[in-house]
């Protein structure tokens, strides 16, 4: 077919599709336009043009009302929606609304928070004037409808308000920057709604108020733009990765829905729960053409109301049939997605009673107009999908954006059509929510008031408040009944030697002022979630969780958490708090200071802003009057008390002033110069490290490892460098020689013209390829050996072993085990080192298959096995305990194995000693800070399948070379702003890194 004839088959087709009309159930209405209302000829051929094939559009799509008042977006862009070549900034994408409206009062635009780089963040409503105008009224209606107390739960009450009331649609778009499609999909969508007077998009505008936010990750928006642009203007060369999205992460700003760390989830949780919105529906592009992904595959998060599963499989299913009967290929609902984690930014809405949506339509990175070739998985047909995408295809940003719009438009038809029941279920959810506690409990979970690790315990709170829970203080002590744990029925008879355990507590009391968290409130489901424990069984038929298996975040901040059940928890007198005052502060009078330590993050903040204090760590526990003061305790001098006071309180320390300083070991707490190094293969783990330290107000050099490799004198400049994790597919040698450079252009990272704002305030280079080199690893082992500390975790770790910058340490992967973003058990080994300064013996921490470290005080050790081995004694004379003997000869004796653990190096025998240069000398053998627990400990939360293959293994080792010290983490102590507990084994290292031989045991055996 030439060129002309198939234009013009392309144009028969769409008439075709546009008037053959589709039955309908009875009533409804059909998804066709008015034909009284004209058309945007030029926009709508450009709409057809750009489309690659007729059935990647639908009557909803294919053609554009005209309005002789209201621009369309070509105002803006230039050219239609989703034109080749065309991506609008933020700013643009803005502008195109605020011009609607000012055309229209069908349109409202407000602005709701800005981002970490000060980019504002908007919300566009679109409904009937009507709706608009009355928009205060009808919040108030929604608003009780969000919070039952307020009408007693009365069903006969809310009826009336789900009568009377507008439900509230929120879409979000573009918060994975490289997927471009949703901004100019959904400014057209808001046109669409604005100005279509056909009676299917009529009853949208009329029963629905259409909520976008067209970019969510705004600053990561403007990157991916600049980029796109420096790949218009340089067609033929490779164009660089987008390394930053947001300041500090990139595709895990979908994953901040529980820690809510990041600026743009905390924006949509207050736009959506101010709004009291009913669905949030989150649009994503990686798979063809549209999947659904809300019914997905399970394990569904166990915390969901049933109620709102209903809701994603008839949202789900109708959305299907609707396209299906457009004929538009490869849109399903069921797929690999597991609902487990409540992580992503669409599960704000699940977990605070909504409907939580997400769609992945296909898209190019950016608008080109690409041939695609898909893999075999994306195009079978399959139970969930007999209509799957096309094996080959031109797809483009049209295509895209007809997915994007039509989805959406037969969504919120839908929804409208059905949305009293969509509003009576999101009354039913709150009601259920706060019927919690008497339906299927908890009561509530309390924090006590004596945590010792009190500025935590504020921070794990401060993660409540975000996410609109209610947080309550009890004004009296009060006692409650804990659950009676039923004890498994032994099948051995009782072993009388066996000391009968004792018994488990029935009571438990807590002192006034402890937190109280009602689960008789709407937002009871996110607090219960977040705050429960979580079980991923290893025979679970999902065998690739997407993400996350645990999350509990009273053991991921190490603070007490207790789930009661006991109902009478809700009748204790208590009040509301809306903030966390300040606390803390200077006690008593005396001639210093002392602050516990309990391994409180907010120790290295006060270090830091105190630089001109001398700080001492008390290198062993003491008593001071009737106080006890633990291993590590900070010891103050040379401060004004009221400098001090007003430090503590800002940071919710509690400073006692001592009569006389404590006679014991101690060493100076320093406030290192830190280099903290990135590559430019990822940033977004060692993003969330950044949050963290920015956060702590700790400052540091940012610096990739192409810039630390020319650094002359890396100890003149610094004492610490910090190598947070890369992940993603980063070997060792890939940090040593980044991406490829013998072949291709430079990948600059820099600002230019067409890139204004690729740098933000991060990091810039002229080309991203090289990585750390041979000379920048060779500089950091000099670095070790003259003294300095080099710290590492997971697979920046597996660099460190794998090119030998540690000496006697193995850090293996295992293909059988699986622990998925899991919360294990670790053991204190070393509690002497100053590494491990306040922590009790047990830590829980966040593990995702960590390395799997093993010791061995021989260099190049291999243990070879000529023989059969021997765990017991050989066949011979006597009984199973008594020696073997020889007929003839004198008998001996078996010398004794010397005892070691898992976590140990293996002492070397006399033999292996004899004239062998390779035994590393004790001092210079790795300390073992932290172990895993043993198999049967290992599991807290979430999945641990085989974990025999990691148990008692090291989790945090001090490695002496040279001079200095390698720290090697196998958990990730710094995660998502989720794992606060684990954040002072990195800051410990830190403030004590002359001092990380303190409590060595064999620190002088040479
Ligand atoms: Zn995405």
């Amino acid at each position: 077919m030439g060129h002309k004839s198939w234009l013009g088959f392309i144009l028969l087709l769409f008439t075709t599709l546009a008037t053959s009309g589709i039955a309908r159930g009875d009533g409804e209405t059909a998804p066709a336009r008015d034909p009284k209302q004209p058309i945007d000829e030029a926009y709508t051929a450009k709409i057809r043009k750009y489309t690659t094939a007729p059935y990647f559009s639908s009557p909803l799509v294919d053609y554009l009302p005209a309005s002789k008042t209201v621009p369309t977006p070509e105002a803006v862009l230039g050219d239609v929606a989703g034109a080749p070549g065309i991506l609008p900034y933020a700013e643009d994408v803005y502008k195109y609304m605020r011009l609607l409206e000012k055309a229209t009062p069908r349109v409202k635009v407000v602005s709701i928070g800005t981002t970490e780089e000060g980019r504002e963040m908007i919300a566009v409503a679109v409904s009937s004037e009507a709706n608009l105008k009355n928009l205060e009224q009808n919040r108030q209606r929604l608003a009780k409808l969000a919070d039952p107390r307020t009408i007693h739960l009365e069903d006969a009450e809310a009826d009336k308000l789900v009568a009377e009331s507008v439900p509230v649609y929120y879409i979000t778009g573009t918060i994975h920057s490289p997927e471009t499609g949703a901004p100019t999909a959904l400014m057209e969508l808001a046109y669409r709604l604005a100005v279509d007077e056909s009676p299917y998009v009529r009853e949208i505008r009329d029963g629905v108020i259409t909520l976008i936010t067209p970019v969510v990750e705004v600053d990561g928006r403007d990157r991916m733009v600049d980029l796109y642009k420096w790949h218009l203007a340089h067609p033929k060369d490779f164009y660089p990765p987008l390394i930053y999205w947001g300041k500090y992460v990139a595709h895990d700003n979908n994953r901040d829905a529980m820690g809510m760390a990041l600026k743009l989830t905390q924006n949509v949780l207050n736009t959506y729960l101010g709004w009291n919105a009913q669905v949030l529906h989150d649009l994503h592009e990686s798979v063809p053409y549209l999947y659904d992904n809300t019914v997905g595959d399970g394990p569904y998060n166990a915390w969901v109301d049933p109620i709102l599963v209903d809701e994603w499989q008839m949202i789900g299913a109708r959305n299907v049939a609707d396209m299906t009967k457009f004929g538009m290929p490869g849109v399903f609902t069921h797929g690999d997605f597991d609902t487990w984690s409540p992580g992503y930014l669409m599960f704000l809405a699940a977990m605070h009673n909504g409907i939580s949506r997400l769609y992945e339509t296909f898209g190019n990175g950016g608008a080109d107009t690409r041939e695609r070739t898909l893999q075999a998985d994306e195009y079978a047909r399959t139970w969930y999908r007999p209509n799957p995408p096309f094996p080959k295809v031109l797809w483009s940003q049209r295509n895209n954006n007809n997915y994007e719009e039509t989805g959406l438009l037969t969504s919120l038809h839908y929804f409208n059509e059905n949305k009293r029941l969509f509003l009576k279920n999101f009354y039913l959810k709150g009601k259920r929510s706060i019927q919690k506690p008497s339906a299927e409990g908890p009561a509530a979970y309390v924090l006590p008031a004596n945590d010792p690790r009190a500025s935590v315990q504020a921070d794990l709170l401060r993660v409540m408040l975000k996410q609109h829970v209610e947080i309550s203080r009890s004004t009296t002590a009060f006692q409650v009944a804990l659950p009676v744990k039923k004890e498994k029925k032994s099948a051995k008879p009782a072993d009388p030697e066996e000391k009968p355990k004792p018994a488990a507590p029935t009571s438990r009391d807590f002192p006034s002022g402890s937190y109280v968290i009602r689960m008789d409130q709407p937002y009871s489901r996110v607090a219960d979630a977040l705050l429960d424990y979580q079980y991923w069984s290893p025979e679970d038929p999902q065998t690739t969780p997407y993400d996350d298996t645990a999350w509990t975040l009273g053991e991921l901040f190490g603070v007490e958490v207790t789930r009661v059940t006991d109902s009478k928890v809700l009748s204790v007198p208590m009040e509301r708090v809306t903030e966390l005052h300040s606390f803390g502060g200077v006690k008593g009078e005396g001639v210093l200071f002392a602050i516990d330590n309990h391994a409180e993050p907010a120790l290295a903040s006060l270090r830091y802003r105190l630089k001109d204090t001398t700080i001492e760590a008390a290198e062993e526990p003491f008593q001071s009057g009737d106080r006890k003061f633990s291993r590590g305790t900070f010891l103050i001098r040379g401060v004004s008390r009221s400098d001090l006071d007003s430090a503590t309180k800002t940071l919710g320390l509690e400073a006692v002033a001592l009569a006389t300083a404590p006679s014991i070991k101690t060493h100076p707490v320093r406030a290192p110069r830190i280099a903290y190094v990135h590559t430019w293969i990822s940033t977004q783990s060692e993003g969330w490290w950044r949050l963290a330290f920015d956060n702590l107000q700790i400052p540091y050099d940012y610096m990739s490892t192409q810039a630390l490799a020319k650094i002359p004198d890396l100890n003149a400049k610094y004492d610490v460098i910090l190598f947070p994790p890369v992940t993603g597919e980063a070997s060792a040698i890939s940090i040593v020689r980044g991406t490829p450079n013998s072949w291709g252009n430079p990948l600059p990272w820099l600002n230019t013209p067409e890139t204004p704002n690729l740098v933000g305030k991060n990091d810039s280079t002229p080309d991203m390829r090289p990585g750390l080199g041979w000379d920048g690893l060779a500089k950091l082992q000099t670095f070790v050996r003259n003294g300095g500390v080099l710290l590492t975790a997971t697979d920046t770790s597996q660099f460190a072993v794998a090119l030998g910058l540690v000496n006697g340490v193995a850090a293996s992967t295992s293909e059988k085990m699986k622990i998925v973003g899991s919360i294990v058990g670790t053991r204190l080994v070393d509690a002497a080192s100053p590494i491990a300064y306040g922590y009790d013996e047990k830590v829980s921490a966040y593990c995702d298959n960590g390395p799997i470290f093993s010791l061995s005080s021989i260099i190049g050790a291999r243990r070879r096995h000529l023989g059969p081995e021997l765990k017991t004694r050989p066949t011979g004379r006597g009984t199973k305990d008594d020696p073997d003997f020889v007929v003839g000869r004198p008998a001996s004796e078996i010398p004794e194995e010397p005892e070691r653990e898992l976590w140990e190096a293996p002492q070397p025998t006399d033999d292996q000693r004899f004239n062998n240069p390779r035994v590393i000398p004790p001092a210079d053998r790795a300390r073992v800070i932290l172990r895993y627990a043993d198999s049967k400990d290992l599991l807290i939360a979430g999945l641990v399948g085989s974990g025999n293959e990691i148990a008692q293994h090291p989790a945090v080792l001090d490695v002496p070379s040279g001079s200095g010290h390698v720290v090697l983490f196998s958990i990730n102590p710094v995660y998502r702003g989720e794992t606060e507990n684990t954040y002072a084994l990195v800051l410990n290292t830190l403030l004590n890194f002359d001092s990380l031989n303190v409590g060595r045991k064999d620190a002088d055996q040479k």
